[in-house]
């Protein structure tokens, strides 16, 4: 009789030790899983928002580009303009240049707007090639385009360099089977003290315009 209770409190001693094994044991295999599920929810986090940041940036990117000519859209180039304006280091010059497809009308109405388009997209082709560090690109509207200029000492490199730019533009775009010859009218106006962007880009319009009225193809230095 002694016999049978010590063996069955014996007996209720092990599962008791089983239970408390079971416990401790489930406990730690939730602990491990649920280590492993937060780790692997935080990585999907952390991917997730890398993503969302990209796509965001590309978005940014996107809104200051013209998506015909892949030049700085108006609004980001006056922005550029502005800050350059702002941070005006003396000796250093800045200088806008508008520039104006000559005659383009005739171009859309003998190519189509499907060729006015394509000039387009040459004219931001060649000038994002001129671009570097102290040359801004954009399109001003239409067939509009605008240059900023800025880090440089000297007058005449400015003019120089958008002759060279001109020259550039002005060479025949190839389209299908057909050889465009497209010109176009450029302002240019310096940076004086007293300029506001809008009274600079101002008087790069209206050389721009005197350009046009002597008979197109050609660059007018505001005075
Ligand atoms: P000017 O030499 O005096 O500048 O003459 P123009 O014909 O170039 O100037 P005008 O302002 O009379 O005409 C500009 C034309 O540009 C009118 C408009 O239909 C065309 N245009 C504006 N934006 C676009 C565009 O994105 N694509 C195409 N294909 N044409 C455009
Ligand atoms: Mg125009
Ligand atoms: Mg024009």
């Amino acid at each position: 009789m002694g016999g049978e209770l010590a063996y069955s409190s014996r007996f209720v001693g092990w599962i008791a030790i089983g239970v408390i094994i079971i416990t401790m044991a489930s406990m730690e295999f939730y602990r491990r899983y649920n280590f492993i599920r937060k780790t692997k929810i935080d990585r999907a986090v952390h991917d997730r928002t890398r993503v969302m940041e990209e796509v965001q940036k590309q978005l940014r990117q996107q809104s200051r580009i013209d998506s015909l000519t892949g030049l700085l859209n108006r609004h980001a180039v006056l922005d550029e303009l502005s800050y350059l304006m702002s941070a005006l280091i003396p000796d250093e010059l800045i200088a806008v240049a508008l520039i104006d497809i000559d005659h383009f009308k005739h171009i859309n109405d003998t190519f189509g707007h499907q060729g006015g388009d394509f000039v387009l997209e040459q004219y931001g082709l060649r000038l994002r090639q001129a671009c570097d560090s102290r040359v801004a690109a954009g399109r001003y509207g239409g067939e509009e385009l605008i240059l900023v200029f800025s880090t440089v000492k000297i007058r005449n490199n400015i003019i120089e360099k958008m002759n060279s730019i001109h020259h550039n533009l002005v060479d025949p775009i190839l389209f299908g089977k057909d050889d465009i010859s497209v010109t176009c009218s450029v302002g240019l106006a310096f940076f004086s003290a007293g300029d506001t962007s809008s009274s600079l880009v101002g008087r790069a319009d209206r050389a721009l315009y005197k350009g046009k009225r002597n008979g197109r193809n050609c660059i007018v230095v505001a005075d």
